[in-house]
């Protein structure tokens, strides 16, 4: 039986072109980049090159391009970092369905007093932004808003975010999920802080990008190192990042084929659901809402517990996930299904089918028929 892999959010496999880039560091002889030596300066020119690379892939400066070690150092480098740089009584303003990398973080701060505002989303996923609006009024404020959610493909418009915030507010933005799904403008958006995750992209895991604007406050939170501008101090991963570069310029290059391709094959897949099914609903925007995630959908069948269902799916040979992957071991529903005030038992079956550039026609087909008939064949 040939598997059918509908679980691309939680990570993607590497692109060839990333993998030679990888190797050809790994075995390239380049030394540490912060080494004076030729291997030293040799490892220097491959992190320089990589970050030209994704500046220019990002359309942004050069000096706003920080290597991480993925999406989770990211966030929390600019949750604690902004915050140090800040007033004492700043307070965080954020959603609650963001990613578990911003969502731990922000209950961390809860924990230790800082003032923490949780903003709430409709039945669809979109943020309450006039909620956010009077969080964020007469305080100095960090604002963090994910640029599209991992669970449902929401997306949320960044422009108008920040014209709520106004120009006094510090603006961080998680858009792990939207780069190369969806046309990414960093710097129109007005976002001061972003999260990026090279493994979402066909780059290797353990490697991401932090933006910063220029002259965006932030403070380093970890210490021992001058390198990424002593914002992540700690000898550089040259050949992660080098590949890293590599597998985000060809997700921005590819985003509106990517889009138009999976955008088609999701509403073939909610399409042969919804009539295979009986009861079955779908989380999130609806299909056609242009503003969603092409390659996200999250749907509930009446068949409950969505843990149970996808080992069952795993054995049918259709692997997908219940909610993010990082939350995979919980017993609880899903925080975002929990955050859209939809019926709990709705929440708790709710399964994440997410499409991948090598997702097939076929394997729609595939996935339908084998949900069908395992959903059918319950008890
Ligand atoms: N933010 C979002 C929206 C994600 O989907 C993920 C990965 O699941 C992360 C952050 C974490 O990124 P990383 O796996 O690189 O730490």
């Amino acid at each position: 039986m040939n598997r059918i892999h509908l679980d691309y959010n939680a990570t993607t496999p590497l692109r060839p072109e990333a993998r030679e880039a990888l190797l050809g560091a790994v075995d390239g002889g380049l030394g540490n980049a912060s080494s004076v030596h030729g291997a030293g300066r040799r490892g220097r020119a491959a992190v320089d090159e990589a970050r030209e690379r994704v500046a220019a892939a990002l359309e942004v400066p050069e000096d706003s391009v920080v290597f991480t070690s993925g999406g989770t150092e990211s966030n929390n480098l600019a949750i604690f970092g902004a915050l140090r740089a800040g007033p004492a009584d700043m307070c965080l303003v954020t959603s609650t369905i963001e990613h578990a990398a911003v969502q731990g973080p922000a209950l961390h701060l809860e924990s230790r007093s800082r003032e923490v505002r949780w903003i709430g989303v409709d039945a669809q996923g979109a943020l309450d932004l006039d909620a956010l609006g009077a969080a964020v009024a007469g305080r100095p404020a960090l604002v963090s808003v994910m640029g599209a959610n991992n669970e449902i493909g929401s997306t949320t418009d960044l422009r108008e975010v920040r014209a709520r915030i106004g120009e006094d507010g510090v603006f961080h933005s998680d858009v792990v999920q939207l780069l190369g799904k969806k046309h990414l403008d960093l710097t129109g958006s007005g976002v001061d802080l972003a999260s990026l995750s090279a493994h979402k992209v066909g780059g290797p895991i353990g490697v991401g990008v932090l933006f910063r604007r220029p002259g965006a406050p932030i403070a380093p939170t970890t210490f021992g190192g001058s390198q990424e501008a002593e914002l992540r101090p700690g000898t550089e991963n040259v050949p992660a990042i080098a590949a890293a570069a590599v597998a985000i310029e060809l997700a921005v290059k590819e985003t509106e084929a990517f889009q138009r391709e999976t955008s088609r094959l999701t509403a073939l897949l909610w399409d042969g659901l919804r009539s295979k099914v009986p009861g079955m609903s779908l989380n999130g925007p609806p299909i056609e809402d242009p503003t969603r995630l092409p390659n996200t959908v999250n749907v509930s069948a009446p068949a409950g517990d969505a843990r149970t269902l996808v080992a069952r799916l795993d054995l049918a040979g259709l692997e997908v996930s219940a909610g993010s992957a990082c939350a995979s071991g919980s017993l609880e529903p899903s925080h975002v299904l929990s955050a859209l005030a939809i019926d709990p038992e709705r929440a708790r079956s709710g399964l994440r089918l997410s499409l991948g550039k090598a997702s097939l026609e076929q394997d729609i087909h595939t996935c339908v028929e084998r949900l069908g008939r395992t959903l059918g064949g319950a008890p």
